[in-house]
């Protein structure tokens, strides 16, 4: 019976971290700005370039993609320890946040992964890059979790994201940057239909140099068809 209990806290913990992915990535796509003050330029800038260009992350180094949520993991694996707190299903919640951006990289390039990441897509318990590409489809306003494939459905049937919308942009204001194009906002918090704006000149863009496997620059659904669609550093 412990068994049992403890199976069920690290599924908890897993879909867990899996939320708090999407409601990082949700925030940044809904209230980022490139000129924000630090978090600008370190998260939204590269998380543009991505919406642009979803293989245009792919190229970075490991250390470059996970420091910053690695520290974080580490952070709340370390405080844990500190309050006698750390066990399995904290060290998963930990380990899936240090590695939530990697595990959305692997996404994007299914042909280069090494062999656990296919043993955990297998187990189903991962998420894989048919699931995610649905975030690139569209205004790209679903499927925020990276972590695994069970709470985005969830959410997004419940329409979560738009009602946290429907509450916090006209309090906060919402730039709806061009990247998630289709859509913008006004101050009331209503999703307006607009046309995408062209790609604004002189802004730094990755070159498309599409990798086997990977999600061309507009998007495929992992099946090889052209798809209507995190972080991504
Ligand atoms: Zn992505
Ligand atoms: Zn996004």
């Amino acid at each position: 019976m412990e068994v049992v209990v403890e199976v069920g806290r690290v599924l908890v913990a897993l879909l867990a971290v899996d939320f708090v992915s999407g409601c990082v990535h949700w925030a940044e796509d809904t209230f980022g700005r490139e000129t924000t003050w630090v978090v600008g330029r370190w998260i939204v800038a590269p998380n543009v370039v991505h919406h642009r260009d979803a293989n245009a992350f792919v190229e970075r180094g490991w250390f470059a993609s996970n420091w910053d949520l690695g520290l974080a993991g580490l952070l709340i694996a370390g405080l844990a320890g500190l309050f006698g707190r750390l066990d399995v299903p904290v060290a998963v919640f930990a380990l899936g946040g240090a590695f939530a951006n990697q595990i959305h990289k692997w996404n994007h390039v299914p042909a280069r992964v090494p062999f656990f990441v296919r043993a955990l897509w297998a187990t189903g318990l991962l998420q894989r890059p048919q699931h995610h590409a649905g975030h690139h489809r569209g205004d790209k306003n679903t499927r925020y979790c990276v972590v695994t494939p069970f709470v985005n459905p969830v959410l997004d049937r419940l329409r979560f994201w738009r009602g946290l919308e429907r509450v916090l942009v006209p309090v906060f204001g919402a730039p709806r940057r061009e990247d998630l194009a289709g859509v913008s906002w006004n101050r009331s918090g209503r999703a307006v239909e607009g046309r995408a704006p062209a790609p604004p000149c002189g802004r730094a863009r990755s070159a498309p140099s599409p990798l086997p496997g990977a999600f061309p620059a507009e998007e495929r659904d992992g099946s090889g068809r052209p798809g209507p669609g995190a972080r991504s550093r």
